[in-house]
This record gives structure tokens, C-alpha cells and sequence, in this order.
């Protein structure tokens, strides 16, 4: 997944259970990596006729339904865009119109925005089965909890500042939850001092230009929370919030180009000055 992970769990099994985490993570990555080849993903982008598993077709057909539920701001057929964008392998440039609308029209699958948060959530399912007291994944700057700590209190996870190293606040978030930021600054290249990221608009081909710097998403479910924060992320702060008073199942920041924060009235962030967000205008 071209990321770095960190894994700590606290309890007898710990060490088991961060072994099976890691040949989960390892699965995934064979089957949905973006290097395609024989990959499950690689198989379905070339149209052959792929046995997928029960997980398999439930990821494919959540995708789906993450895609609709967002109006199509989440696309998980983006990939000869990115690429065109030269985003899968680092190749940067600005593709012309034709290209871009080529690409577009090409469909090929890309699990890119929302296989971590789906790693995420099937990291619970391992330390369900096991003895686990608490446990704090770090997948690739998708944050996993699972439990609680020790002394009770919440978990503190802190939000980047996407123009710098620090941390622009912090949420606090009780039990198993996701944490996933999607930002402009985590994938980019600059041309005549514009800076193209890897959040493609669908609508244009080009990089979502909605006036945010990044998302956070929290949420209990893991691919819902990454698929989600790109999906905010392409809608921008206005369309974002309207999404967000009509579902139920998520909280979000939301840091503006500019720098100011807009936090959902449920998302639990402290430690800067901010917006709130709340259900009723
Ligand atoms: P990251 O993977 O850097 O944590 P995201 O979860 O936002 O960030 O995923 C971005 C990746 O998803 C891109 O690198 C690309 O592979 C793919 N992608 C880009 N734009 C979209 C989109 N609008 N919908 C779904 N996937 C996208
Ligand atoms: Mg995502």
C-alpha cells in the first residue's frame, strides 16, 4: 500500500494477533495493490473472469455502494486517471483534455481511498477473537482504536496540520472507532506553483479543487470512514456539511485551504479554535 503501518496491542494474545494482522494486511495488499498484475484487482481491470470470495465480492459491492451513497464524489474506478496523473508511479504530469476524458471513461477499479480503512475495520475482526485488551493501529495515517485505555480515558488522536509537521488540535474518541484524514498535502506534485494532488474530482479528471486542505472522518466503521474522507474531501466544506446532516454514522473535520476548521458538533476536537458544525442550522 506504499504507506508505513505501526501496530501496538496491549493483552496476552498481542503477539499473535499482530502476526495475524500482519498476513491480513499482506493478503490485501497482494489482492488489491495498485501494481496490479496477477492481483484479484489486476484480473477484474483486464476483464477476466475473477472467483472472488464471500469478503471479496462484500468489498467490491461496499465500494459500490460508498460510490452511490456519495453521489459519485467516492469513485473507486478512478485508476487510469490517476495514472494518467502519473500518481501510481510517481511518473508526475498534467494530462491534456483528451486524456483525461479517455481515462475517465476507462473504469478500472482503484480501492486506493478506502482499502486501509477497510484494513482497519478487519483488524477489529482479528482482535475480536482474541485477548486483547486495547489496541492502537496507525495503518498508513488511517487510525484504528480498538477498546479502551487503561486509565479510562479517551483516545487522543492528534489532526495534522497539512502545512506543516505539528498538529493543528486533537480528537478524542471513546472505543473501537476509525479515524482517516484525507488531505492535499499527503500525495503532490507542483507545476508553475500549483500544486495537483491525488484526490480526483470525478466529475473532471482533475484533482478536487473544493477549497478544503483536508478531511478527517471518524467513524466505527472503517471503510466508511476512508471512503468517506475522500468523498467530503471532493464535496467541499458546504456539500460536506449538507451530507453530514443527513446521515448518522460519522463525524468530521474539515481544515480549509486558508486554514480555518469546521468540526462536526460530535467529532470531539479540542485544542484549537474552530467552527462547529451542528445538525440544526
Ligand atoms: P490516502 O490513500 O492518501 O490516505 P485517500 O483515502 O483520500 O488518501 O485515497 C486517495 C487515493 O484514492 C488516491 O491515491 C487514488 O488512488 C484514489 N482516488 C483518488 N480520487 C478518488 C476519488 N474521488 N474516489 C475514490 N478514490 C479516489
Ligand atoms: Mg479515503
Amino acid at each position: 500500500m506504499d504507506t508505513y503501518m505501526d501496530i501496538q496491542i496491549w493483552g496476552e494474545d498481542g503477539e499473535i494477533a499482530a502476526s495475524q494482522i500482519g498476513d491480513m494486511l499482506r493478503q490485501l495488499e497482494k489482492d488489491w495493490s495498485a501494481t496490479q498484475g496477477n492481483s484479484v484487482i489486476g484480473r477484474l481491470n483486464r476483464g477476466e473472469d475473477v472467483e472472488l470470495t464471500a469478503q471479496q465480492q462484500e468489498l467490491l459491492q461496499k465500494a459500490k455502494a460508498m460510490a452511490e451513497r456519495t453521489g459519485g464524489a467516492f469513485d473507486p474506478q478512478l485508476r487510469s486517471v490517476s495514472l494518467a496523473w502519473g500518481f501510481l508511479n510517481k511518473a508526475y504530469e498534467i494530462p491534456d483534455a483528451k486524456t483525461i476524458e479517455k481515462a475517465l471513461w476507462e473504469k478500472q477499479w482503484d480501492m486506493g481511498a478506502a482499502i486501509k480503512g477497510y484494513a482497519g475495520q478487519q483488524s477489529v475482526s482479528v482482535l475480536d477473537t482474541m485477548r486483547v485488551d486495547r489496541a492502537l493501529l496507525n495503518l498508513g495515517g488511517n487510525v484504528q482504536t480498538y477498546g479502551s485505555k487503561a486509565d479510562g480515558t479517551p483516545w487522543s488522536i492528534g489532526i495534522q496540520n497539512p502545512r506543516g509537521a505539528d498538529y493543528v488540535g486533537v480528537v478524542s474518541v471513546e472505543g473501537t472507532a476509525s479515524i482517516v484524514t484525507s488531505g492535499d498535502y499527503q500525495r503532490y506534485f507542483e507545476q508553475d506553483g500549483i500544486r495537483y494532488h491525488h484526490i480526483m474530482d470525478p466529475k473532471t479528471g482533475y484533482p478536487a479543487d473544493s477549497g478544503l486542505s483536508s478531511v478527517t472522518v471518524i467513524c466505527r466503521d472503517g471503510m466508511t470512514a476512508d471512503a468517506l474522507s475522500t468523498a467530503l474531501f471532493v464535496m467541499g466544506l458546504e456539500e460536506g456539511t449538507a451530507f453530514w446532516r443527513e446521515s448518522s454514522d460519522f463525524e468530521a473535520v474539515f481544515i480549509l485551504s486558508d486554514g480555518q476548521i469546521y468540526a462536526t458538533e460530535g467529532a470531539g476536537l479540542s485544542g484549537c479554535e474552530f467552527e462547529v458544525i451542528r445538525r440544526e442550522n
